[in-house]
């Protein structure tokens, strides 16, 4: 670690964080980042030089323990741990992500429209220019190399590397799995499928492709470039989301190929970041078709995988309402394997999702009690069940009351999925 005070600047490079992922109530900083200080702000940036954080040091700032996280997408995070009771049994986590886009939160609080919040965006892209002068004076090699990245990663290259994270995966994430939380949402995405098996009505995550296998050599070629793309911040992930809506769907081989080439390339022994996990999202028909051969492919990686099957619903009249093209006892089948898949495999979790809302019939919730508390005869710690509000609900009190009801009478962790893109 490096210091150096620089005119209304004390700058930080190398420095170390938590080098694993950890559940807090209060700002923890993961893996290598270097820190910018002002009178006002906290600034922190990856390896690569980029924007990664800011939180507000002065009594304008919202709360002292929020903060801003901008993604690999580029997208602004807010934060939120000051505002709302008992968060963690909703969430499984201390705060509240709010998100600068349009998602499915039952909370309506939006930091954006708050004067110090785009006072802190502004600060961020203002300071390149305020750095420039300081470029020019003697200063020590290692400070000096870590401010020109800061300034050469202006607002207007990081929209250009997002076009370029979508243009190397051929895709845009339009959500990631709920498990992700695990490790604040910092994955390296890689696409083996595109498209999904269903066209459920519902859906509003869809991407409106026909579902088709990624040929291996696409493969290869995205986790080439996504190297160069992480560059020397690579050495700070080490967790890998295979995509995009069905990756279990791509079978065995496509599988143990892409999560076997991603982990050498990706160098995830070497990651400042220990614990190595793997995401996926599957679908009813790829879980029900999934050999035992699969499992153990998937038992065998250094990873801790999660599985995220979309169930949505045990209810027949829902199902039809919802119009996802699947019969109920397809649905219990698939649940009944994942508790299969959850006992029999020590690092492989399956979660399961199901949908929240205020229209749907009564009968859907009943069916999902029955389903994760009458098929257990005791409560289990492994598998979680994601609750989903549907965007279309009105009535945010009531789908949340909905929610602790469906929570206390569950005998698996279940807490709330709000979406998140990559
Ligand atoms: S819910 Fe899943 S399976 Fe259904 S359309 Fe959306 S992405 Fe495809």
């Amino acid at each position: 670690m490096e210091c150096y005070y620089l005119d209304n600047f004390a700058v930080t490079v190398d420095k170390q964080g938590a080098d694993h992922f950890t559940k807090a109530s209060y700002p923890v900083r993961y893996g290598r980042y270097g820190e910018i200080k002002t009178t006002d702000y906290l600034f922190e940036y990856n390896l690569n030089g980029e924007i990664k954080t800011i939180r507000g040091l002065n009594g304008n700032w919202p709360h002292p323990a929020e903060w801003l996280k901008r993604t690999a997408a580029n997208d602004w995070v807010y934060y939120s741990v000051g505002r709302y009771h008992r968060l963690f049994s909703f969430l499984g986590e201390y705060y509240l992500p709010c998100l600068s886009y349009p998602s499915n939160s039952p909370w309506e609080y939006n930091p954006f429209g708050d004067v110090n919040i785009q006072n802190a965006l502004a600060a961020a892209s203002r300071l390149q220019a305020d750095l420039l002068p300081i470029l020019v004076n003697g200063i020590p090699a290692g400070i000096k190399g870590f401010l020109g990245s800061v300034v050469q990663n202006d607002t207007r290259i990081l929209g250009r590397k997002t076009e370029k994270l979508h243009d190397i995966i051929g895709t845009a994430v339009s959500v990631l799995p709920p498990d992700t939380r695990h490790v604040d949402y910092n994955v390296i995405p890689l696409m083996v499928t595109d498209g999904c098996l269903y066209d459920c009505g519902f859906c509003c995550v869809k991407s409106h492709r026909p579902f088709q296998r990624r040929p291996q050599d696409n493969i290869d070629c995205q986790i080439r470039r996504l190297k160069r793309f992480y560059g020397a911040d690579l050495r700070n992930y080490n967790a890998l989301f295979l995509g995009n809506h069905d990756a279990l769907a791509a079978g065995r081989e496509t599988l143990r190929h892409a999560f076997t080439a991603a982990y050498h390339a990706f160098g995830f022994e070497r990651a400042y970041l220990k614990n190595p996990t793997l995401f996926l999202f599957g679908s009813v028909d790829s879980l029900l078709k999934a050999g035992p051969k699969l499992f153990e492919a998937l038992s065998q990686t250094p990873f801790y995988t999660y599985i995220n099957i979309g169930l949505e619903s045990a209810d027949a009249a829902t199902l039809a309402q919802i119009k996802k093209p699947l019969r109920r006892h397809k649905i219990e089948a698939a649940f009944q394997k994942m508790l299969d898949v959850n006992r029999h495999y020590l690092n492989i979790e399956m979660t399961a999702n199901f949908l929240l809302g205020e229209h749907l019939p009564r009968a859907h919730q009943d069916a999902l009690i029955d389903l994760i508390r009458g098929n257990l005869n005791r409560p289990y710690s492994k598998g979680a069940i994601y609750l989903s509000p549907l965007n279309t609900s009105r009535n945010p009190n009531q789908l949340l009351r909905q929610f602790v009801e469906i929570k206390i009478k569950s005998r698996l962790p279940t807490y709330l999925y709000l979406i998140h893109r990559l």
